[in-house]
């Protein structure tokens, strides 16, 4: 390693951070975080219409069964009342039970109406519900649709310019050492920018004052020397 390829790869992460930044940009856009939020907003009224509709489902059956079962005590009421006809009850304490049953059947068939008119309300709720979803997300959708198209000319002027940045960056990288140049992308990793500048005798990065013993290695360029703190490659 000598001095000039560190030189070389300073240059390059002058460059390299302009390609960061215009990266961040697009990542950070307020246009995007916008629209993401519009996306999320349509997918929970999605979620929740969808949920509606199983419940619906879900309501549709027990209709059914409803409808069955006051079916069968009417049945049951006719069955009774035909008895009644061909085969009258001789004492009063077998009318009063023949009632006793017709009463009981009767008293189920009414609430099992009255748990029909309960999802009857209930249906129209959800009706109602599901309305809303449906007109909240429409409206969101507007406002997605306009943004997203504001962003995809944003987005396809910034991806422009990152790519010509990142030609510049390749550029730089023309001539460093490929073991320097995987150095900075191991440091890259964990911490940006991955050089810095030597002031006085502390790294610029994390302003740490050197050992002396690392200051004569820096000085000379000789090796990559990495600053003990903040681990960035140390340049004079
Ligand atoms: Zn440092």
């Amino acid at each position: 390693m000598d001095q000039q390829q560190l030189e070389l790869m300073w240059q390059y992460q002058q460059e390299d951070i302009k390609a960061d930044r215009i990266a961040n940009e697009i990542k950070r856009s307020p246009t995007r975080q916008k629209l993401e939020k519009s996306r999320d907003f349509i997918i929970e009224q999605q979620k929740k219409y969808k949920q509606i509709e199983e419940q619906v489902a879900v309501m549709a059956d027990r209709k059914d069964a409803i409808r069955d079962a006051i079916a069968r005590c009417e049945e049951q009421i006719a069955a009774l009342t035909a008895r009644f006809e061909q085969n009258p009850p001789e004492d009063e304490e077998a009318v009063s039970a023949m009632l006793a049953e017709a009463g009981k059947y009767r008293e189920t068939i009414a609430s099992y109406e009255q748990e029909m008119r309960r999802m009857v309300k209930d249906s129209a709720d959800h009706d109602q519900k599901q309305r809303a979803c449906r007109h909240e997300a429409a409206k969101v959708k507007v406002e997605f649709d306009q943004l997203k198209a504001v962003y995809d000319k944003e987005i396809t002027e910034k991806k422009a310019a990152l790519d010509a940045q990142r030609a510049v960056v390749a550029q730089k990288a023309a001539g460093i050492d490929p073991r320097l140049m995987e150095e900075y992308n191991v440091i890259k990793k964990h911490i940006m920018p991955p050089m810095a500048r030597l002031v006085g005798n502390q790294c610029s990065g994390c302003n740490t004052a050197q050992p002396s013993s690392l200051l004569s290695k820096i000085k000379s360029g000789a090796e990559i020397v990495e600053c003990e703190t903040c681990g960035r490659m140390i340049i004079q």
